[in-house]
C-alpha cells in the first residue's frame, strides 16, 4: 500500500492524542491476550491503557518515528482492538472527525474525502 493511500505512515497523530484504553483481557498476561502487558498501565480493575496515553496523553509508548513525518506502530500485529477499529475515513468516505482533530493537533490538514469510484487495494 502506498502512503498516498495510507496517510497513517506519515501521521501518527491519533497515537498522540487519545487515551488508548481497552479491556485488560487483551493484554498478554491474560489468557489469549496479545497486547504486551509491559507497555500498559492499569486504569481500573477492568481497563488497561497504553503507556503514554494515561493518565496524561502524550504519546503512545509503542509509536516509533516522528509524528507528522514518518511513524510506525512497533506492536502493530498485537495492537489493541481500539487501534484496529480507529479509521481515518468513515464508511461514507468522509474523514473521521477524530482523525481530523488529531491531525490538526500536530499541524496536519484534514484528509480529503474519498471518492466513491476509487477502489482501494486492501
Ligand atoms: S490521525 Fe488519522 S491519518 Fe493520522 S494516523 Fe490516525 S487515523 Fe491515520
Ligand atoms: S498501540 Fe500502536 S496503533 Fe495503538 S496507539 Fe500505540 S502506536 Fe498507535
Amino acid at each position: 500500500m502506498s502512503d498516498s493511500i495510507n496517510p497513517c505512515i506519515r501521521c501518527g497523530a491519533c497515537c498522540c492524542s487519545f487515551r488508548v484504553s481497552f479491556y485488560w483481557g487483551e493484554s498478554d498476561d491474560a489468557p489469549g491476550g496479545y497486547v504486551p502487558h509491559a507497555l500498559t498501565v492499569q486504569v481500573t480493575s477492568t481497563l488497561s491503557a497504553m503507556q503514554g496515553t494515561h493518565p496524561v496523553v502524550t504519546r503512545c509508548v509503542a509509536l516509533a518515528g516522528e509524528p507528522g513525518r514518518d511513524v510506525g506502530c512497533t506492536i502493530y500485529p498485537n495492537r489493541p482492538a481500539v487501534c484496529r477499529e480507529f479509521a481515518a475515513w468513515q464508511d461514507d468516505g468522509l474523514p473521521d472527525p477524530r482523525c481530523t482533530a488529531a491531525r490538526e493537533r500536530i499541524g496536519l490538514a484534514a484528509l480529503p474525502a474519498l471518492s466513491h469510484d476509487t477502489s482501494e487495494a486492501g
